[in-house]
C-alpha cells in the first residue's frame, strides 16, 4: 500500500466513517456518531440449511436434500419480521441493545425464525460481542421499540438500504440498519478458507461491529487471525479467516484501516 493511500485510510479512519466495506470510496457522513454506510462480505459453499439428522436406527441412506434458498436480484422491499425472543437478553452486562430481524419476503427456502436464530446464536456466542460484558442484545418483535435492525435483503434492496457504493455484492451497515446480503448468506465468498457457517458468523459480527462503533481493521501479520472488522469478504491479505471479535478470550483487533480491494460483480437472482 502506498504512503498516499495509507494517509487516506488514516484520514478516513480518523473521521470515524468508512463507507462501503466493499469499494474504497470517499465516506458519506450520515446520522450520528460513527454512522456510515458500511458493507462487507465473504464465503463459499451453497445453501445447506438445517438438515435434520437421521435417527440412529434408520437404515443408511442419503440425507434429504436441504431446501434451496432462492431470491430475485431485486426484491419487493416487503419484510417478514421475526418474533421477539422469549428468554433473557444475551450477554452478562453492559448496554442493552434491542434489535429486530427482518427477512425480505421474496427470499424463499429460509424460514425467518431460522435466520433469526442463527443471528441470535452468533450475537450470544462466548466469543461474540457480548463476551466483554459491554453489550447485551435482545431481539424484539414487530411493533416494539428497537435500537437497530438486521435485514436479510436481496442484492438490489441491499443497495437501497445501504446508500453507499451500490455494489449488489457486499453487506453493509448504514446508521441503525445492519444489512446482510442474502447472496452472501447463501454463497459466502470464494476462497474464504472456512465453511459457510463461519462466514455467516463473520457477516453478522462484522456488520453489527460497525453498529457498535468499530471501523475497519487490517491483518496484523501473516498467518494471524483476521480481525473480525477486517473486510474478509474482499481479501484476507495473509491472515487466516476469523469470524469472532474475541480470540482466545481476548478482544482481538488489528491496525485501523482498509485495503483497496476490488468488489466482485454484483449479484444476480438465484432460482
Ligand atoms: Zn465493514
Amino acid at each position: 500500500m502506498s504512503l498516499g493511500l495509507l494517509r487516506v485510510v488514516a484520514a478516513v479512519v480518523a473521521a470515524g466513517v468508512l463507507a462501503g466495506c466493499g469499494t474504497f470510496r470517499a465516506p458519506q457522513v450520515r446520522g450520528g456518531q460513527g454512522d456510515s454506510g458500511q458493507q462487507e462480505t465473504a464465503g463459499v459453499d451453497t445453501a445447506g440449511e438445517d438438515t435434520a439428522p437421521a435417527p440412529d436406527t434408520a437404515p443408511v441412506r442419503s440425507k434429504p436434500p436441504a431446501t434451496r434458498i432462492t431470491y430475485p436480484a431485486d426484491g419487493s422491499r416487503r419484510w417478514l419480521v421475526a418474533a421477539g425472543q422469549s428468554g433473557p437478553a444475551a450477554g452478562r452486562g453492559g448496554t442493552l441493545l434491542r434489535y429486530r430481524v427482518l427477512v425480505e419476503r421474496d427470499i424463499e427456502g429460509l424460514a425467518t425464525a431460522t435466520f433469526a436464530n442463527a443471528v441470535a446464536v452468533t450475537l450470544g456466542a462466548k466469543d461474540g460481542w457480548t463476551a466483554g460484558g459491554q453489550w447485551r442484545f435482545e431481539r424484539v418483535g414487530a411493533g416494539q421499540a428497537y435500537d437497530f435492525t438486521i435485514y436479510l435483503a436481496t442484492p438490489d434492496t441491499r443497495d437501497e438500504l445501504c446508500r453507499d457504493v451500490p455494489d449488489g455484492y457486499t453487506s453493509c451497515r448504514s446508521g441503525d440498519k445492519v444489512v446482510l446480503n442474502v447472496a452472501r448468506w447463501v454463497k459466502g465468498v470464494p476462497s474464504y478458507g472456512k465453511d459457510l457457517a463461519s462466514y455467516r458468523r463473520y457477516m453478522v459480527n462484522h456488520e453489527v461491529g460497525h453498529r457498535l462503533g468499530h471501523g475497519h481493521e487490517l491483518c496484523p501479520g501473516p498467518g494471524e487471525p483476521a480481525p473480525v472488522m477486517q473486510q474478509q469478504t474482499l481479501g484476507l491479505h495473509g491472515c487466516e479467516p476469523n469470524d469472532a471479535p474475541y480470540v482466545h478470550g481476548e478482544s482481538y483487533h488489528g491496525p485501523s484501516g482498509a485495503y483497496p480491494d476490488e468488489t466482485p460483480a454484483r449479484e444476480k437472482g438465484r432460482a
